[in-house]
């Protein structure tokens, strides 16, 4: 008996006193943990073994997060070309292939997929910080959790999957696309009087809301009192956490992010705050460098740059200063206590470098239209789509298409008011004109809604 209840998974990192400590702390233990990594990737894996001969390093040379920080970014790109010299897995892979456990794949929307192994240490590590994360959102080990995530290949929903079973919480590991088993599972899970959780994107929760509907429920009667999303923007918006909240009547809505090749759960939101903490020191160190110059930058509320993640504990494909090209706005300083208790800085997205589009030298980011757009319900529905004929540099007005609200009309006054708020918020001038209620895709999987239609991207029908 004492077997199996040893191998019971344990929760106990899964509490809020894990990130209460300061900045000096949580800087100094991963600081340990960096150098042990430092030296096990050089041993071990022949790409950083070769870059950082390249950058006249030595694992030695790093003894603080400023030397740290000298060494050269990793890009996709090189692990991409990594993966095609030394295929399937690469020259960064640094583990035997007897000992990896588990193989996932990234989408490849943006390119040739990765393959990403995984030892059984890379699980274990990513399952425990993970349930940290979901514990800081409001996920509680008496919840059940029903994921309508991607299972196929991709690591985010399996491991996801993992890190509710780690926090100790009830999974129905129910995958996306099944709206039908959805709804079954969730009204029958609701006779055990317990609290459940919709972990999704917030596009597949506005879905299934439809859903649900169509089949003449009110979502709010189907008793599912926590949203957590990841995948997408959106959870993140204070108007969509409103739609969302009151179409589900939901009474936590929580949000987790981070990056497949480095760790699927690395950041969540907590009830108290806005914006996500990061919530897993000790397994991935996070850095900021400005997008332009690629420089580190301080971690302080207020300044806004590109998150840089790297491996603390990875034993198969450890990343160091992989650049994922997410621009954040840092929301608070490394050590300030937030209201929930963590000292772990705070920060919202403001978009992906990929899709920023510098239109007359100004950056903008889809996410912060569809935002705008939320703003103006329910004159607009929030959706909207811009496909690009021509390629960049963008000086010519571009064309955005915006979906009108249920029952509305366009107006030269809607149209008035929507251009001055692009371009006051985003000093952005489309060429705006309107199309009505559901005639834009919705999105059950990741939202698209900037199509570059001269590389051959076309909307779907
Ligand atoms: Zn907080």
């Amino acid at each position: 008996m004492t077997g199996l209840v040893s191998r019971r998974p344990s929760a106990a990192s899964g509490t809020p006193d894990a990130l209460d400590r300061s900045r000096e702390q949580i800087d100094g233990e991963n600081l340990a943990l960096l150098k042990e990594q430092i030296s096990y990737t050089y041993d071990r894996s022949p790409f950083y073994q070769r870059k950082l001969d390249d950058a006249g390093a030595e694992p030695q040379d790093i003894t603080s997060l400023e030397d740290f920080a000298r060494l050269p970014l990793t890009t996709k790109d090189e692990l991409r070309a990594s993966q095609r010299r030394v295929p399937p897995f690469g020259d960064y892979l640094a583990a035997d292939i007897g000992d990896i456990v588990r193989i996932h794949s990234t989408s490849g929307t943006t390119g040739q997929p990765l393959w990403e192994a995984l030892t059984v240490a890379d699980v274990d590590v990513i399952e425990v910080s993970g349930a940290t994360t979901l514990y800081t959102t409001g996920v509680r080990p008496d919840d059940i959790v029903l994921p309508a995530l991607n299972y196929t290949l991709f690591m985010g929903g399996y491991t996801d999957s993992g890190c509710v079973e780690r926090l100790g919480s009830k999974l129905v590991p129910l995958g996306s696309g099944a709206s039908d088993v959805m709804l079954r599972v969730a009204r029958s899970m609701a006779l055990t009087g317990r609290e459940m959780v919709m972990f999704s994107t917030p596009s597949y929760a506005t879905y299934f809301a439809d859903y649900v509907r169509s089949q003449g429920i009110e979502p709010a009667e189907l008793g599912i009192t926590k949203g957590l999303f990841g995948g997408e923007y959106g959870a993140s918006d204070p108007a969509f956490r409103q739609k969302l909240a009151q179409d589900w009547n939901f009474r936590v809505i929580g949000d987790v992010s981070g990056a497949s090749e480095v760790h699927p759960l690395c950041v969540g939101s907590c009830p108290d705050a806005e914006g996500l903490h990061y919530t897993t020191p000790g397994a991935i160190l996070i850095e900021l460098i400005d997008p332009d110059t690629r420089e580190p930058i301080d971690i302080r509320a207020g300044v806004r740059g590109e998150l840089v993640l790297t491996h603390l504990r990875r034993q198969a494909q450890p990343l160091l200063r992989y650049a994922v090209k997410d621009i954040v706005e840092i929301l608070s300083d490394a050590g300030d206590r937030c209201v929930c208790g963590r000292t772990t800085f705070r920060f919202r997205y403001a978009g992906r470098s990929d899709d920023m589009l510098v239109i007359r030298g100004v950056n903008v980011f889809p996410d912060a239209i569809f935002r705008i757009l939320l703003e103006a319900r329910p004159h607009t529905s929030g959706e909207f789509q811009i496909v690009l004929q021509e390629g960049p540099p963008f000086e010519d007005a571009v064309p955005l298409t915006v979906e009108l609200g249920e029952g509305q009309h366009e107006s030269p006054e809607l149209l008035a008011e929507l251009a001055r708020e692009l371009r006051a918020q985003l000093t952005f001038t489309p060429r705006l004109s309107f199309v009505p209620y559901r005639t834009l895709p919705r999105f059950e999987k990741k939202a698209k809604r900037v199509f570059h239609a001269y590389r051959g991207e076309q909307p779907p029908k």
